[in-house]
């Protein structure tokens, strides 16, 4: 058990909420950002927006008044605009670029404030397995995802000496609203290429985030954990 602070963003629901549950039942104090909706049940929900850094400063500034300085940093927030490429507008990719990238980058600088004088901090990406994997249809989403890699990465080697670390965790697919929107044909097709046969839950996830905070991860930082029942493998 530990009462370390962390914020999830996003956690109002699917991946995000799940890892927020698991927090909560691991003893943290728990903050989740929302633009709507509620954290679960033992958690502070502030509201933001990742796509606005002044919303981003205000929901941590209200996150530490209430539970002192975050320790723990999990990037969730994201989204997907899905076309092809010939299809994909400017905006469609840079809406998604905003959100799921910018939007890492300015509540991992947000969040740095506070680890640096602490020398303490755990920043944890949720990234992709289409991030290093590719996907056709999802050029903007691939390109924001595996870019969190090379944030990871360097924000190891500049603030690793400072007790933090930054790792990605890169999910398969997962039973959440974001692939219930895809067609029942092409959830059966994907099945078909994942070699343990099925989708995970949110948990499952959420679980290697827990591990990847706690004090049995702290020599593991600049890495990409994979949590896709083997889809990704050599990538
Ligand atoms: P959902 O679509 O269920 O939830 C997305 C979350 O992100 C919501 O809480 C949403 O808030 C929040 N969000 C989106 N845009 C913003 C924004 N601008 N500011 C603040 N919050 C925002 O997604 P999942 O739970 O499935 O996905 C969570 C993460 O996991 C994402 O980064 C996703 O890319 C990644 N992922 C998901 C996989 C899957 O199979 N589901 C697989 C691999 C990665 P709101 O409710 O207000 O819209």
């Amino acid at each position: 058990m530990t009462t370390r602070t962390v914020l999830v963003t996003g956690g109002n629901r699917g991946i995000g909420f799940a890892i927020a549950e698991q927090f909560v039942a691991q003893g943290y104090q728990v903050a989740v950002t929302a633009r709507s909706g509620e954290g679960p049940t033992g958690a502070l929900t502030v509201r933001a927006d990742v796509t606005d850094a002044a919303s981003v400063d205000a929901a941590f500034t209200e996150v530490e008044a209430a539970l002192g300085p975050v320790e723990v940093l999990v990037a969730n927030a994201g989204i997907t605009r899905d076309t092809l490429l010939m299809r994909m507008s400017d905006e469609d990719f840079t809406d998604v670029i905003d959100t799921n990238l910018t939007g890492s980058f300015r509540v991992v600088k947000r969040a740095s404030k506070g680890m640096l004088k602490a020398r303490f901090g755990r920043v944890v990406l949720i990234s992709s397995v289409v991030g290093l994997y590719g996907s056709a249809g999802q050029v903007n989403y691939s390109a924001s995802k595996s870019a969190l890699v090379g944030l990871a990465r360097s924000v190891t080697r500049e603030l690793g000496a400072r007790g933090i670390t930054a790792n990605v965790v890169a999910p398969g697919f997962i039973e959440t609203d974001m692939t219930a929107e895809l067609p029942e044909a092409q959830q059966a097709e994907y099945k078909r290429n994942i070699p343990a046969g099925r989708f995970a839950t949110p948990e499952e996830v959420a679980k290697v985030v827990v591990w990847l905070a706690g004090d049995d991860a702290a020599y593991i930082s600049g890495a990409v954990i994979p949590v896709d029942g083997g889809l990704g493998m050599g990538h």
